[in-house]
Parts: structure tokens; sequence; C-alpha cells
């Protein structure tokens, strides 16, 4: 609820990205990436941008996450704007509203399922009371629940990426971003993986912005766009 009573609109805990740019300095002048980029998402919605190789998807979500800085417009999720807030706070913001998952898992290699699917828990181990409960639940929920003890070089390619979305999801992030997630996975398996990204993120309410080449993942959301030559453009 607002300070006025009224139940909070859409726009006070969703995602709102306006007139988003960024141009990087080329060795013959500037390079522009991003031009007015224009996204809003609700809770529980989910999008899937797609485009061809070096248009910028990757950029656009390394900006929603703090990765890179967007050179203007502005990005509001919830009722924060994370490029105002101080460093220390734009990490937790990393840590705790937002949540990755890449083509490459990124496992821990020495570290078992279990405990990669908790380390987003340990820089703030105050706020996250229950996790190894959740991480249990998420695990069990994507099928792993038998192969929690096991190291990552002891799983399949999608076994790995079903870890990496329960990592991804484990501080309840009210913004899931996933680049090119299915991309190095055969169909059968990217289909299983692309049905528990949609289905966990719609059960948790987090909002996912799924980029990829994939038209079949793309296909599966109820909101698709194209990013070409910077602009966002309905593909719905
Ligand atoms: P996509 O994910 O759609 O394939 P990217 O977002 O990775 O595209 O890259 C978009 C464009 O931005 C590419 O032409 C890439 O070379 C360029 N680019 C990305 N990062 C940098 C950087 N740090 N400096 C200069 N150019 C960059
Ligand atoms: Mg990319």
């Amino acid at each position: 609820m607002t300070a006025a009573g009224n139940p909070a609109s859409p726009a006070d805990s969703g995602l709102q990205v306006t007139r988003l740019s960024k141009t990087y300095a080329g060795p013959s002048g500037e390079l522009s990436i991003l031009s007015d980029v224009d996204l809003s998402l609700v809770p529980g919605e989910a999008v899937a941008v797609t485009g061809p190789s070096g248009a910028g998807k990757s950029t656009l979500l390394y900006i929603l996450g703090l990765l890179e800085s967007p050179t203007s417009g502005t990005v509001r999720l919830g009722d924060v704007d994370p490029f105002a807030l101080a460093k220390v706070d734009q990490a937790k913001y990393r840590n705790q509203r937002v949540g990755f998952v890449f083509q490459d898992h990124h496992l821990l290699p020495q570290c078992t399922v279990l405990e990669n699917v908790l380390v987003p828990t340990l820089a703030s181990p105050g706020e996250t009371s229950g996790a190894a409960e959740r991480a249990e639940s998420l695990l069990e929920r994507v099928g792993l629940k038998d192969r929690m003890v096991h190291r990552p070089a002891a799983l399949s390619g999608g076994e790995r990426q079903r870890v990496a979305v329960c990592r991804a999801l484990i501080n309840q992030p009210l913004l899931l971003l996933a680049d090119e997630p299915t991309g190095n996975l055969d169909r059968k398996t990217a289909a299983t993986v692309g049905a528990l990204l949609l289905e966990l993120s719609a059960e948790q309410g987090t909002m996912l912005l799924c980029v990829t080449h994939s038209q079949e993942l793309a296909g599966r959301f109820p909101r698709r766009y194209e990013l070409t030559d910077g602009r966002l453009e309905n593909a719905s």
C-alpha cells in the first residue's frame, strides 16, 4: 500500500526502462548499440527478446543487471533507480533483486549442486533465513533432488543449467535476466529448461527477461520483442 492507502500500482513494483541508450566509443567514432529503448514489465510477466548477433541483447541485460551503465535513459525496478544507488547498495541490489542465467552455467566445479545454489545467499546471510530449505525445494522442483551432493562435472548440460536456474532464483529476485539460456543445449533439453524458466519465474512472481536466438524458445513467451538497429520492436 502507498502512503495514501491505495494499492501499489504495477509501476511501483515492476520494471520500467525509459529511453535507454548505450553508445561505445569506437576507433572510427561513436558506436550506437541501444537507442531509446522503452520496456515495462509487471511482476510475474515474461518477455523474450530476439535479434541478430551483435544487436545489443547482452548489453541490454548487462545494463539491467548493473554490469554496464547506460549512456542515457532511466531504469527503475520497483521503487529503486539502481544507477542512483551508492556502490555498496548496487552490489546488494545485484545480489538481492536480480538473478542471472547465462549461456554457460558458470557453476563452481569444486562445490556440490546444493552449495552452488546457495552461493548467492552467502553475501547477506542475515536476510536469507531458510535458504537451505528453499534451495532443496527449488532443486526438487527442477527434478534434481537426488543430485544435491553431486559436483557439476557429474551432471549433464541440461542438469547443470537447471542448477543455474535454481541459483538465479534462490534470493527470490524481482527480475530474472536470461542470456541465451538454452544456447548450449540440444532441442529437447532446451525445451525443458525453457519451460522451467517460465514456470518458476511465474510461480515466484519474478519478472523474466530472456534474450535468445531460438525462435522456439521465444515462441513460448507471451510477449516478444526484436532488437534491431538498437531499437526494440514489438514482435508478438
Ligand atoms: P548480442 O548479445 O546481441 O550479440 P552484444 O550486446 O554482446 O550483442 O554486443 C552489441 C555490440 O556492442 C557488438 O557490436 C559488440 O561488439 C559491441 N560491444 C559490446 N561490448 C563492447 C565494449 N565494451 N566496447 C565496445 N563495443 C562493445
Ligand atoms: Mg549476447
